[in-house]
């Protein structure tokens, strides 16, 4: 049966990345060892740490004057890395959900954190408009898409302090204009690579300017001096990341694969706001995500969430149920899933719709 892989994260890789990576794992570059089992200095795998970078770089056409470095320690250790690095005494933070709120918490180990709007009040099923930033924020932190929620900022706007973003579940789905932002990061493992990587892409000039010691590993400017390799960086992750970025190249870059995901997303929607059976739980079109479709029963129809669950699994669909904390079900369009993973979602649910009416 055809599998049909719609996990938040870890989630679906293209096949190029899985088959390239199995190769290298039993031998790599042609030294016959492991890429496991050689040193990350070795010629072999410095080449790979420099391709990454400058691939990272072209695809996602970053300016002059920023750095990209690979980490360990999950999106989730930059919640700390950035105030660490960045906060003098204040800093902004727009509260979209769950991550957006475990950033707020690390921030609050290292001074003011206002919380400039939220969107708790409705579950977070919408991004808040309409707030001010303090100008005297050392920076202003949002999470571009909102993974548990299905919510999503697609526009690289202009704010008068450096802007920061968590771009872990939708990097490399639409191009952006980087020179908007002082840093992005996010884990790999949503539309990268394998968990075990964090990407950040820092503009120099934000560094040095805190008066705190910072330990070394938590020093951005550490893993820029030493272009990720002040200690072992998580050596099959960054390899495994490479050859995703190589597959984003060869479908024609990322512009090529934002109509891809416009269009998956766009026939999705349209069934969950055709199917009687089911429900939106993003109003508004223009916060609804291109990455984490969220979906529940609609009025009257309840009863029905775990069969759904229940059809679909037996139907080859993996990863559809919706966050713990809201329920519902969630499907993931990430870079890698194909179009026709989609459309068999699709007519799982028009099936379901005609049994059940
Ligand atoms: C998954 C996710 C995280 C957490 O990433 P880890 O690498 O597990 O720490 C943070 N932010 C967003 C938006 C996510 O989707």
């Amino acid at each position: 049966m055809k599998k049909h892989n719609f996990f938040a994260g870890p989630s679906i890789l293209p096949q190029f990345t899985l088959d390239e990576t199995i190769k290298a794992i039993s031998d790599f570059a042609g030294t016959g060892l492991s890429l496991m089992e050689i040193s990350h200095r070795s010629k072999q795998f410095v080449a790979v740490m420099d391709e990454a970078q400058a691939l990272f770089k072209e695809l996602l056409n970053i300016p002059e004057g920023y750095s990209v470095i690979f980490v360990g320690g999950g999106a989730s250790t930059q919640f700390a890395m950035i105030p660490y690095n960045l906060m003098k005494s204040k800093a902004a933070y727009l509260n979209t959900g769950a991550w957006a709120n475990k950033a707020i918490k690390e921030a609050k180990n290292f001074g003011e954190v206002v919380e400039v709007a939220s969107s708790k009040d409705k579950t977070y099923n919408y991004i808040p408009k309409g707030y001010e930033v303090p100008e005297d924020a050392d920076y202003f932190h949002i999470t571009t898409n909102n993974t548990i929620y299905g919510t999503e900022i697609r526009e690289d706007f202009d704010v008068n302090v450096p802007l920061i973003a968590d771009m872990s579940s939708d990097i490399f789905s639409r191009p952006i204009d980087v020179s908007k932002y002082a840093v992005i990061y996010g884990g790999a493992q949503k539309n990268l690579g394998p968990a075990g990587v964090t990407f950040v892409i820092i503009r120099n000039d934000i560094l040095g300017k805190v008066d705190r010691t910072i330990p070394t590993m938590l020093n951005y400017q550490t893993h820029i001096d030493k272009g990720s390799m002040f200690n072992t960086p998580p050596v099959v992750p960054v390899f495994a990341a490479l050859q995703t970025l190589k597959w984003l190249k060869a479908q024609g870059g990322i512009a090529e694969i934002e109509k891809i995901n416009i269009h998956k997303a766009g026939l999705l929607y349209d069934e969950i706001d055709r199917n009687p059976m089911f429900k939106g739980t993003v109003e508004d079109v223009a916060d609804r995500s291109l990455m984490n479709i969220c979906f529940v029963m609609n009025e009257g129809f309840e009863q029905y969430e775990k069969e759904f669950l229940e059809f679909a699994a037996n139907k080859g669909f993996f990863g559809l149920k919706g966050h713990r904390s809201v329920g519902g079900f969630r499907a993931s369009t990430y870079n890698a899933l194909p179009v026709e993973s989609v459309q068999a979602l699709i007519e799982a649910m028009q099936e379901f719709e005609k049994i059940k009416s």
